[in-house]
């Protein structure tokens, strides 16, 4: 499977590819990939003929005072992993590749991006947006495959190809999760042993959260302090937010009388998780 590190040289491929009339399926990811990047990949190839995966961590979604330096890099295991699942090529650019020394454009949206971690991570989803359009001008894909883990980058994504007119079919894939729980995360790396044990918490929670919601409990505050108290719980534990939104604006909602999403992000150590599910599921 080869690695294409250059926009010209993947624009080769994707050429000869549509000639021949081939479906294209692309999986963006920022690398270090693990079993939730493998059900995306392993979902477009069985739906797509040609499957291209990016690996890009892109600086303009980080905060000056985020892990972008320490983000976990590992391309030949990455590229191992791409070449299991099935994939036909990885995308590899560097920032330079992508970003030119006088680079001035960014995609912006309002209101989907206004709470979560639109809220505690200021220029993310601009970051977001921007890099998945670059992306999507390059790669020029059929289908494009995103995780649920992600919540509301989902939903960003879904209503810039609807408002943007991107000719491109976005597919929500479910989160993977370890076996106790734990939604796989690049980040989960970062976690020592007690910290690991820890981030139980997020799941646990929202399992907390989902049985008040079948036995009935509609409020918003009721369910939030719920599970609240539970992270509270665990000392390593420190809640960025919890927060239950309409699924499809991304706005606060007080009462679950519609499709809703319930996010949080905790951080466990000096990690920062996030988790979720949608309601109904
Ligand atoms: P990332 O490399 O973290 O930017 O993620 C790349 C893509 O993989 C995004 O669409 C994520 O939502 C998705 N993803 C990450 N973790 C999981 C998971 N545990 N289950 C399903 N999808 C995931």
């Amino acid at each position: 499977m080869p690695i294409i590190y250059t926009i010209p040289e993947i624009r080769k491929y994707v050429k000869a590819w549509k000639e021949e009339g081939l479906s294209i399926g692309f999986v963006p990811t920022m690398g270090f990939l693990h079993e939730g990047h493998k059900s995306l990949i392993e979902r477009a190839v069985k739906e797509n003929d040609r499957v291209i995966v990016s690996d890009f961590v892109n600086p303009t979604q980080f905060g000056p005072k985020e892990d972008l330096k320490t983000y976990p890099r590992d391309l030949d295991r990455d590229s191992q992993l791409c070449e299991q699942a099935g994939a036909s090529l990885l995308f590899c650019p560097s920032p330079e590749e992508m970003y030119s020394e006088d680079y001035t454009t960014y995609v912006n949206m309002e209101q989907l991006s206004e709470e979560l971690c639109g809220k505690s991570r200021p220029n993310h989803f601009r970051g977001v947006c921007t890099v998945v359009t670059k992306l999507f001008h390059i790669v020029t894909p059929h289908c494009a495959y995103f995780g649920k883990k992600d919540a509301q980058q989902l939903a960003i994504i879904q209503r810039m190809v609807r408002d943007l007119n991107f000719d491109i079919k976005i597919v929500g894939c479910p989160i993977i999760r370890e076996e106790d729980g734990l939604a796989k995360s690049s980040r989960n790396t970062y976690l020592n042993p007690h910290e690991r044990k820890a981030a139980l918490v997020l799941s646990q929670a929202l399992n907390l959260g989902k049985q008040h919601l079948l036995q009935g409990e509609t409020s918003s505050n009721v369910l939030i302090d719920a599970m609240t108290r539970q992270i509270e719980q665990e000392p390593l534990a420190k809640i960025d937010y919890i927060n239950i939104v309409d699924a499809s604006s991304m706005q606060l909602i007080e009462t679950v009388n519609r499709p809703v999403l319930c996010a949080m992000a905790v951080y466990i150590g000096k990690t920062r998780l996030i988790d979720n599910f949608f309601w109904p599921e």
